[in-house]
């Protein structure tokens, strides 16, 4: 194989390019992304980034002499479109550059709010440096944000916004935060957790329209008519898969870009890794996307094996975090929502481990401020360890008794 491109400098693209000089391809390989900025990590941005606690020098995964010393061909450019007989990616500026294999890490992208209103200057979304360079500047003039949407990264600016000193009020149409990843226990800590640091949270709420003045925003009227005056507007209603690219060649996509379990997608000569591909997960016997960097760098690590004759199926068990003002959220495994929850440890002091158990299997664990319990939970769920509730619901058990 003498030419890889990848399509997309983000975090999945990124890890491929570095990963395949890790295992010794020697072949050129082409990293093509449309960002202004070399690659970044783009967990900072919601987080110290926005607090201005880093620089943006800082979120770099590596100088720029790195590209050049791993002979890898860093481009600044935008793929339009793949034509696959001629295993080609065009780019906008009319460039066409050939693959002997193409790896698509087009990431996601924030899904948009379709209220009236939306379009009006102060309503942001938080995906790239270049919006959090705006948001950043807004926030410095502003007193009130609101936030629509309580998944991680609304959450994350909210406790941002709070330490920066505004007010905060959070809207979102379920009736507890990050309610489709979290249990109810673990979103119950962070209900408090955001209360306390001052936060109002508006739950069971949706957005009817924002109201602007002069084309800025000035506040968010919810669905009960409830006005909500606003200087910046956070939209955090999840993200989605840029497939267009993937749709437009003709390849399988059916929430992301289909992919089989080492991550091929319909064409063997096209990989798919990261926030776009949607992959096998045998335990839930159907295809899931993740949106993780933990996701994005294995399955990064995954293709780059196999293109350098290591293959294997992509089996990594999936882990998360979040920070979240006092809070350090993280979520090793995949919760389906039938599992039996176990708490270990007490809310109350802002340390604690939820069990996720179903059919005496361990299939997922959240902890708050408990790295140790992660990092051991991880180990556990890779293993397939085994317990029953009533096991861990005895007095004294810890994680560390099913090592
Ligand atoms: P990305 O990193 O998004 O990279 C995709 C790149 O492809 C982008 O640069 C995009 O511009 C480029 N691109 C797209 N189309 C084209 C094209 N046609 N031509 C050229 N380039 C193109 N995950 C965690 O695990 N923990 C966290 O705490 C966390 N915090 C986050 C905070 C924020 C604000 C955001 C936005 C995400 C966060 N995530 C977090 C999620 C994590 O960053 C993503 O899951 C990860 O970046 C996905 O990697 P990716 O390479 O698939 O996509």
């Amino acid at each position: 194989m003498n030419q890889i491109v990848i399509v997309g400098a983000g975090h999945a693209g990124f890890q491929c390019a570095a990963a395949l000089r890790q295992n010794g391809f020697e072949g050129a390989v082409v990293l093509i992304g449309n960002e202004d900025a070399p690659p970044y990590q783009r967990p900072p941005l919601s987080k110290a980034y926005l607090q201005g606690k880093i620089a943006a020098a800082d979120l770099g995964f590596r100088p720029e002499r790195f590209f050049i010393d791993q002979k890898i061909d860093l481009r600044k450019g935008h793929v339009e479109a793949i034509d696959r007989s001629k295993r080609q990616v065009l780019l906008s500026d009319g460039t066409a550059i050939t693959y002997d294999h193409l790896v698509l890490a087009t990431g996601s992208q924030p899904r948009a709010l379709r209220t009236p209103g939306a379009e009006l200057a102060g309503v942001f979304a938080l995906q790239t440096l270049r919006d959090a360079d705006r948001l950043r500047a807004a926030l410095e003039g502003a007193s009130r944000a609101v936030v629509v949407g309580a998944g991680f990264i609304g959450l994350e600016f909210a406790a941002s916004a709070r330490a920066m000193g505004l007010s905060v009020q959070i809207v979102d149409v379920a009736e507890r935060p990050m309610a489709r990843a979290l249990s109810a226990e673990c979103g119950a800590a962070f209900t408090q957790e955001h209360m306390a640091q001052g936060a109002d949270l508006l739950w069971k709420t949706g957005v009817q329209h924002l109201e602007g003045e002069a084309g800025r925003v000035i506040a968010v009227v919810t669905s009960e008519g409830r006005r909500l005056p606003a200087d910046v507007v956070l939209v955090g209603i999840g993200a989605e898969p840029r497939t267009a690219l993937a749709a437009q060649a003709g390849l399988e996509v059916e929430n992301g870009v289909v992919v089989n379990a080492t991550l091929l997608s319909s064409d063997p000569h096209i990989s798919a890794i990261g926030d776009i591909a949607a992959f096998p997960q045998p335990g839930l016997g159907r295809r899931i996307r993740l949106e993780s960097v933990q996701n994005a760098t294995d399955q990064a690590r995954t293709v780059a094996a196999r293109l350098t004759g290591k293959g294997a199926a992509y089996e990594a068990v999936p882990w998360f975090w979040s920070d979240q003002g006092a809070l350090k959220l993280q979520i090793a495994g995949l919760r389906n929502g039938s599992e039996e929850h176990v708490v270990l440890g007490d809310p109350a002091t802002r340390s604690f481990s939820v069990l996720c158990i179903a059919d005496g299997v361990l299939r997922a664990v959240e902890t708050v401020n408990r790295p140790a319990d992660h990092m051991l939970a991880r180990r556990l769920l890779a293993k397939g360890a085994r317990v029953t509730p009533a096991q861990a619901r005895e007095a004294g058990f810890e994680l560390k008794a099913l090592a």
